[in-house]
């Protein structure tokens, strides 16, 4: 039986709906992964992310895999059995840096503030310097929360005690600025399944020279491609398929083996940054997205609704809203899935039943689907009894627009 794919409108963060010209660009034909035709491509993706990076980092490619696998590939490539692990959690992101901190061996020595708040940048400061950790390892935008961590003086003062930052932008990226070069940031993750607007499944990834000297010295060069000159460190990584520094001969001129690369999925890439690099410009994605973010916001205040955590420290690219009292979240997210196709997303841990979370990621930032999603949620809410200020915030939601646009 061929495939039959439901129509959807995701407006969770992530994964997100692609610009149709992104779903386009897979179903070319496939390249071998050494033929001049696919290292062309390979190369354009890197620069793209060079600059959608805003950095001059060589070291800027794709991890073929989901972002969790960029993380692993960044954590365990850097972290050494016994290397202290700074991680400043806020949420359920800084966990995962915490689970994978500590099966590479790391030492790991966690922060704590309250989920839907931010560190303030000097209590981490204060903490580098009294751990003195050899990784800091910390998420941008925490999408458990909603909440954008600011990250743009850390990574000066971790270089100070010798530290190296590394950065969950997993969710951040294409949502909002991340100068990796004038923030000092050593090695930053990027999504493709969020503000990109891309299919999971790879992952773009930048790491500079001091973070590419410091792992070389765990290189470990499998035998099949080895020459007598290849390094075969003892303090290796202990992974292959996500051993950066052999991934680095692949991403480099050298083109040495190592897995066969996904043709497909670096067309999705090379199309998804370059409708945001070069047709949009990510200043403008960025802007388009908060616009929209603003008017969902106020539209769901005006429907009565509250939303959650600091809003100084919101993340641009998605709205966490309360769940209102005796109101069953995953009820209400059912009937919009079920009956009008529209998908949001619900919490973990201490926010579970206590937030929905709505994605304003890439393709979905737009007018009409936010007036379909805002109609549809507010109609589904009065259904199910929670009392909305339907006309008021649809009004006031399209009086927004029509200033937007004039
Ligand atoms: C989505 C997300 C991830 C994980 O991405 P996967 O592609 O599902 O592995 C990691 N960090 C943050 C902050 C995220 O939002």
């Amino acid at each position: 039986m061929s495939l039959e794919i439901t129509d959807r409108q995701i407006m969770t963060p992530g994964p997100t709906m692609v610009d149709p010209r992104v779903s386009q660009a897979a179903s070319n034909a496939i390249l071998g992964q050494f033929d001049p035709a696919f290292t062309q491509i390979m190369n354009e993706n890197m620069d793209f992310i060079r600059k959608a990076f805003q950095t001059k980092n060589y070291w800027s490619f794709p991890i073929d895999g989901a972002s969790r696998a960029g993380l692993e590939a960044v954590i365990n490539s850097i972290v050494s059995p016994g290397d202290k692990v700074l991680v400043p959690r806020m949420g359920r992101f800084g966990d995962l840096a915490v689970e994978l901190a500590t099966r590479a061996g790391g030492k790991v020595i966690t922060m704590d503030t309250d989920w839907g708040t931010v560190f303030n940048q000097e209590d981490i400061i204060k903490k580098i310097n009294e751990v003195k950790p050899k990784v800091l390892a910390i998420v941008h935008g925490e999408t458990s929360t909603g909440r954008l961590q600011p990250i743009d003086k850390i990574g000066a003062a971790a270089k100070t005690v010798g530290a190296f930052t590394i950065v969950d932008a997993v969710a951040s990226f294409m949502g909002v600025s991340i100068p990796v070069d004038d923030w000092e940031l050593d090695a930053v993750i990027g999504g493709a399944q969020k503000s990109l607007s891309a299919p999971a499944g790879i992952t773009p990834i930048t790491f500079n020279e001091r973070f590419a000297d410091e792992i070389k010295l765990r290189k470990r060069v499998e035998a099949g491609v080895a020459t007598s000159e290849s390094d075969i460190s003892e303090n290796y990584i202990n992974s292959n398929y996500l051993d950066l520094t052999q991934l680095m001969d692949y991403w480099s001129p050298a083109r040495l083996n190592h897995h066969t690369e996904s043709t497909i999925l670096n067309y999705t890439l090379h199309e998804a940054l370059s409708l945001a690099v070069e047709n949009e410009g990510i200043f403008e994605r960025f802007n388009r997205q908060i616009k929209q973010q603003q008017i969902l916001k106020e539209g769901l205040k005006k429907l009565g609704l509250k939303i959650f955590g600091d809003e100084d420290h919101e993340m641009p690219n998605m709205v966490a809203v309360e769940i209102p009292e005796g109101v069953a979240g995953d009820k209400i997210r059912a009937i919009l899935l079920n009956d009008y196709g529209v998908e949001i997303a619900s919490s973990f841990g201490p926010m579970a039943g206590r937030i929905w979370r709505v994605g304003l990621m890439g393709y979905v930032a737009q007018k009409h689907y936010v007036l379909r999603f805002l109609s549809i949620f507010a109609s589904v809410l009065a259904q199910n009894g929670v009392k909305v200020n339907t006309a008021l915030a649809l009004n006031w939601v399209t009086e927004a627009y029509h200033e937007l646009e004039n």
